[in-house]
């Protein structure tokens, strides 16, 4: 399967990600990971996204395509991925649209996650992340780590991102509603758009999207064969 996640920052999109990721055997990409991980690693590119990323403002798109599409173009990709943070917007979904037919695929389907506003600002303020790596996801409250500050995974450090930051979400979230919230548009006009609440525990969330999931995917087989 080919998806792309969409939901406001604190939608809970990372964690879904890497459950939705393992329970359908498909690579979770993740963009911001990957400025995160050239930042670690002291890259040109990483020098040139962080500073951009921690005002909450978006990477030049020239920069997050073509970073996107190399990692796409890798192996474990072939076969499906979970897009989680690309595109943001409506230039990046067309560009998307563009590497895919190039390619000769398409996306299955887009899962948009729904969550409100306060409730965004709340899982945001909470949230922790590992050092180690940042798809281990805990919050002080709903997702706590057994001891306080330290990985439940792999014993990492827990930090809060610079950009979770009160000030910051709320240029995030101004950022989501002008150039991210359009690309729900764009891809409703190809048919590819699930909304689901994004409320609720993390299983009973994953559980939600998986059967969205397999619902779109059963409805496109059969829209084929009809
Ligand atoms: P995320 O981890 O998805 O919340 O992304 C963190 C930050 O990385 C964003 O606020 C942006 O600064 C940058 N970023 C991630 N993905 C993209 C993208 N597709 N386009 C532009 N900037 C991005």
């Amino acid at each position: 399967m080919r998806i792309v996640l969409v939901g406001p920052p604190g939608a809970g999109k990372g964690t879904q990600a890497a459950l939705l990721a393992k329970t359908l055997s498909i690579p979770h990409v993740s963009t911001g990971d990957l400025f995160r991980a050239n930042i670690s690693q002291g890259t040109e590119l990483g020098l040139a996204a962080k500073s951009i990323m921690e005002s909450g403002k978006l990477v030049p798109d020239e920069v997050t395509i073509g970073m996107a599409k190399d990692r796409l173009a890798q192996p474990d990709a072939a076969g499906g991925f979970l897009l989680d943070g690309f595109p943001r917007n409506v230039a990046q979904a067309a560009a998307l649209d563009e590497i895919l037919a190039e390619w000769g695929i398409e996306l299955d389907g887009v899962l948009d996650l729904e969550v409100p506003e306060d409730e965004v600002v709340r899982r945001i303020a909470g949230r922790r992340v590992c050092r180690n790596d940042n798809a281990h996801i805990f919050h002080v409250e709903y997702h706590p780590p057994v001891a306080e500050g330290v990985c439940d995974e792999c014993g990492g450090q827990l930090y809060q991102r610079a950009d979770d930051a009160e000030d910051k979400v709320r240029v995030r979230l101004e950022v989501y509603h002008t150039e991210t919230e359009p690309i729900i548009e764009y891809y409703q006009k190809q048919d590819l758009v699930t909304t689901i609440s994004a409320l609720g525990t993390v299983d009973e969330v994953t559980r939600r999207a998986i059967e969205a999931l397999r619902k779109n995917e059963t409805q496109r087989k059969n829209d084929d064969e009809g």
